[in-house]
């Protein structure tokens, strides 16, 4: 079959331009869930399941993102060659699902490492110095007023826990040295090499909450990672310290984060990713002031964003006329 028999379905009108032109370029179809006028991790941009279904039973591959969710029922009449995710996370494609079937799984990561480590210390640094509040107090002509008591906390000299070592969490210990932080991880795998390298020590789960004056979660979702930032982790961390989570959502108990946040157990915290996405705007959460909350946007520089576009044409391209592999696979086909 030439390339036009090709039909890709994509399930975003809005990735970069540079997505849709290579796989045109490529002499492929395209099929395009229209989501103008809404954010690309708004549940309601994402084409309807029978949709995706439908799309998975006709087209060659489909090239989906966080919030298209994958499974079983999706891929139960599947005719689609590759699966290419818009995203380093892969909690949302069923990989056992697509791997049964012979379906390769392609995704984004190492070009997003360096915008999400930025973006983690970027949060990290505006919570120890309190600049989100302060922007909000100058617009509400309240700033000098108050000004005396808005003290924050200094970042150099602290302990810095980070669940969960990958490349993101090692890209966010390298920015840390450089602000003299004492640097510890608790991760699945123990990474020797990185210890060495990064002058960094490895903790146990418990100690890393017990020790931590901020604490960055940047392990991937899965079943064993699941609401792991519970209650009884919660209750272990120091009243003065603060959690960041630019991983995703459901890795933290939400309504026990919210209890730690008005009861004072940490000090304050700062969320990229929520359990449900878009954050509802009568959510708890938007209600405290020791709180920094952002739509999802620890990867979206211009540059990473096209890079992780051009990765997944690219994967596309390579299964469907080329023979070969995605980029980056999730899975073993
Ligand atoms: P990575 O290099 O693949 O690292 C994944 C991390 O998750 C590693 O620490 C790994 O542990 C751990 N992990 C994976 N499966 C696990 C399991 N079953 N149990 C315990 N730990 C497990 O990925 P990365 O590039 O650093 O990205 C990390 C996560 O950040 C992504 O999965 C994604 O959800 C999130 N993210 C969010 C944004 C955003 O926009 N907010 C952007 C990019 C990424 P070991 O290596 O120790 O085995």
């Amino acid at each position: 079959m030439g390339p036009m028999g090709y039909c890709i379905y994509v399930t975003r009108s809005t990735f970069p331009r540079i997505l849709y032109d290579m796989l045109r370029d490529a002499g492929f179809r395209l099929e395009v869930w229209d989501n103008s006028g809404r954010g690309m991790w708004d549940r309601a941009a994402a084409p309807p399941r029978d949709v995706l279904r439908d799309a998975a039973s006709r087209c060659d591959a489909l090239v989906v993102t966080i919030g298209d969710r994958v499974d079983e029922y999706v891929l139960s009449n599947a005719r689609v060659k590759v699966i290419a995710t818009y995203s380093v996370g892969y909690d949302h494609i069923d990989l056992e699902a697509a791997t049964k079937r012979g379906i390769p799984v392609g995704y984004t990561p190492e070009v997003l490492v360096e915008a999400v480590a930025d973006f983690a210390m970027g949060l990290l640094i505006a919570l120890a110095r309190r600049i989100v509040e302060g922007d909000r107090l100058v617009r509400g002509g309240e700033a000098y007023r108050v000004w005396g008591e808005y003290l924050g906390t200094e970042v150099w000299g602290k302990t810095l826990g980070i669940l969960g070592l990958g490349n993101i969490g090692v890209a966010i210990a390298r920015r840390a040295k450089a602000f003299n932080m004492n640097i510890i991880y608790w991760s699945r795998t123990r990474k020797p090499w990185v210890e060495v390298a990064l002058g960094i020590r490895y903790v146990n789960l418990d100690d890393l909450f017990r020790q931590s004056d901020y604490l960055v979660v940047s392990v991937a979702l899965s079943n064993e990672t699941y609401r792991m930032v519970n209650e009884d982790r919660l209750r272990l961390m120091k009243k003065g310290s603060y959690l960041i989570n630019i991983a995703r959502g459901a890795i933290v108990d939400t309504n026990a984060l919210v209890k730690a946040l008005k009861e004072g157990w940490i000090a304050g915290a700062a969320l990229d990713v929520y359990e449900e996405e878009p954050l509802p705007a009568t959510h708890e959460l938007v209600k405290l002031g020791n709180v920094i909350l952002t739509p999802h946007i620890a990867s979206a520089t211009v540059e990473t964003r096209n890079k992780m576009a051009e990765v997944v044409a690219q994967s596309v391209i390579n299964v469907l006329l080329k023979g070969g592999k995605p980029i980056y696979q999730a899975n073993k086909v």
